[in-house]
């Protein structure tokens, strides 16, 4: 069992995600984030480890949790894939395109818009707004899009494309859009990028009929699965000033906490998930800092096989 400890997304009060081009990969955009690289090491705790211990007792050396993914001494195949899979986030980059962030994107990632958007909505690009937000995917919003011009010929409605930066720009946040299987099994991903089918249930990836039709050329997937990224909803927090005061909250209640603590030994009360000793202690011996912004999360078990034979809970 591995112990992920807290994920620490650090920035500054004023989104600042680094110089574009100066970061080649996620992890070095991470650490771009807090500006201190060992703040964000991923711990790797086995049971009965010590601090002086050098390994866990089932002999796996804890300051080397790559190793477990070389793929020396992974004989199974969903290990096998698991470990291609880990191989292929530490090395993914923002830049590349099978990721699904646009150039614009990008470019809002590294350079944080400010203030409201400018971005006005009219009544058709409020319908492609709504078009856009209640259709599950690109053909799907194609069809209604036809469908409505077909019987208001002279609607100026907005391309898929022209409402996905439309609702990009006035958010300030794009979703991630890749295949997935109709059935939910996979996404076309990673090793998985190139298929045409389900390695799980074998169901096509495209439609059918549209890839007939059109000689292979029309690839609409079946099914979709929209990623909303953290970053740009980190950064659109500081769009408003309200919203800004909110993200101020851990700064001003890590300021009452420690003070507190300092001139009476404890709190008087515990009312927030702030107050629980491991975050009091990543407050005291700085691992939080006052400009830090902390990304926290909880999940529920993810059953891994079909005999329900085991459960864990996924850290990234
Ligand atoms: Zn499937």
């Amino acid at each position: 069992m591995v112990l992920i400890n807290l994920l620490q997304y650090s920035l500054s009060s004023s989104p600042r995600l680094g110089p574009s081009g100066q970061r080649d990969t996620l992890l070095d955009e991470r650490a771009d984030l807090s500006g201190s690289p060992e703040d964000m090491a991923l711990d790797c705790a086995l049971p009965g480890d010590s601090e002086d211990s050098g390994s866990g007792s089932f002999g796996c050396p804890t300051d080397n949790i790559d190793d477990l993914w070389s793929g020396a001494g992974i004989y199974l195949d969903d290990l096998k894939t698991s470990a291609a899979f880990v191989r292929e986030l530490q090395q993914a980059t923002l830049g590349d395109a099978t990721q699904g962030l646009s150039c614009e994107g990008l470019d809002c990632l590294r350079n944080p818009l400010r203030g409201h958007p400018s971005t006005s909505v009219d009544e058709d690009a409020r319908l492609a707004i709504d078009l856009y937000l209640g259709t599950p995917s690109e053909a799907m919003y194609e069809t209604v899009h036809a469908a409505i011009l077909r019987r208001w010929p002279g609607t100026d409605l907005p391309s898929y494309y022209k409402a996905k930066r439309l609702v990009a720009d006035l958010s300030g946040v794009e979703p991630l859009v890749h295949d997935m299987c109709m059935n939910s099994c996979i996404a076309y991903t990673g090793l998985f990028l190139e298929l045409e089918s389900c390695p799980v249930c074998s169901q096509p990836r495209y439609d059918q009929f549209w890839l007939q039709a059109s000689d292979g050329k029309d690839r609409t997937p079946r099914q979709e699965f929209h990623t909303i990224p953290i970053g740009p909803q980190i950064q659109v927090l500081y769009r408003a000033p309200e919203t800004a005061v909110h993200a101020h909250y851990l700064r001003q209640e890590r300021s009452r906490v420690l003070s507190e603590v300092e001139s009476k030994g404890c709190l008087a009360e515990y009312s927030d998930v702030l107050h629980g000793s491991d975050l009091i202690d990543a407050f005291e011996d700085g691992r939080i800092e006052e400009d830090d912004i902390v990304l926290m999360f909880s999940i529920d078990g993810a059953q891994l096989y079909a005999k329900k034979a085991s459960a864990c809970w996924i850290y990234i």
